[in-house]
């Protein structure tokens, strides 16, 4: 399989570019996993981040769905038009995912997300993703092994990281895969993520920007106690911080990475 891979990018005059993440996935095991997970049925409809050399592309069109496949690199949209070309329900788009109107691409709701992202992305993908209006039903997506930890981590150990995707959905890690399932071999594993988006979020769109104001604000300073990170960030005296903190029933002496989602959102409805 690596000779493959190899060979198909000499055929075409490339190279794996590190810059934009490029190790593609040569295991077959892990790619049904992908696949498993995101239950592609007949008709689904399915925005793809990165095709690479579209494997993950042809084996999710195989499993009856339309693919929208959005490839930066212009000498891999060459070769996926060549190869894929027998697929008639997948496009190509050569475009920057994060410049790109998901939403308007996957061309309307119901639609899943699925990809091996190129992990210098990962976060910002993750979250433009998320933002997309309308939202993916579901997210199935390859990230680096401790990125995937961080994301389904419980209070405690939460980071902005956590708290941006449990905002809109339920994360849950399926699979670990080995970093020799790639070409060229990355040094971390990974693992295969699954996130179920909440059908409708419990905060007014207008208030999103609001919450994450206020979740940057106690992340800022995570070993900090919340009192005086977010009296710093959110440029309120102390003592404010302080009353609206214990009117949530929150101890002001707690850290961030200790708030639940619901403390976050009663702590928003406060201030
Ligand atoms: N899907 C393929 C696979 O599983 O083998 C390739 C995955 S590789 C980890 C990531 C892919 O994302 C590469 O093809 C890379 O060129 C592409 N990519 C990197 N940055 C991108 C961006 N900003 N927008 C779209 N594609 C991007």
């Amino acid at each position: 399989m690596t000779t493959s891979a190899r060979q198909l990018l000499l055929e075409y005059g490339l190279e794996p570019h590190k810059g934009l993440g490029q190790n593609f996935l040569l295991d077959r095991g892990a790619l049904g996993r992908i696949v498993a997970a995101a239950e592609i049925q007949p008709g689904d409809r399915v925005l793809e981040i990165g095709p690479g050399l579209g494997v993950l592309t042809r084996a999710l069109a195989e499993a009856g769905a339309s693919v929208v496949a959005v490839e930066l690199d212009r000498g891999l949209v060459g070769l996926l038009q060549d190869k894929l070309a027998d697929l008639a329900q997948v496009r190509i788009i050569h475009q920057d995912i994060l410049k790109a109107d998901i939403g308007q691409l996957a061309g309307g709701a119901p639609y899943k997300v699925v990809a091996n992202l190129p992990y210098n992305i990962t976060s910002a993908a993750l979250r433009h993703a998320l933002e997309a209006a309308p939202r993916p039903a579901l997210l199935v997506v390859m990230v680096q092994k401790e990125v995937a930890q961080r994301i389904v981590a419980e209070p405690g150990e939460m980071s902005l990281l956590a708290v941006s995707v449990q905002f809109y959905g339920r994360p849950r890690v399926m699979a670990h895969v080995p970093a020799g399932s790639f070409y060229p071999r990355p040094k971390v594993d990974s693992s295969i993520l699954r996130i179920e988006t909440f059908p409708a979020l419990d905060i007014p769109e207008p208030d999103i920007p609001r919450f994450f104001a206020l979740a940057r604000a106690g992340f800022a300073q995570r070993r900090k106690q919340l009192r005086n990170t977010l009296s710093k960030g959110l440029n309120l005296p102390a003592d404010a911080v302080e009353e609206k903190l214990r009117r949530c029933d929150i101890d002001p002496q707690r850290r961030a990475e200790t708030l639940t989602l619901p403390e976050w959102k009663r702590l928003l409805r406060e201030l």
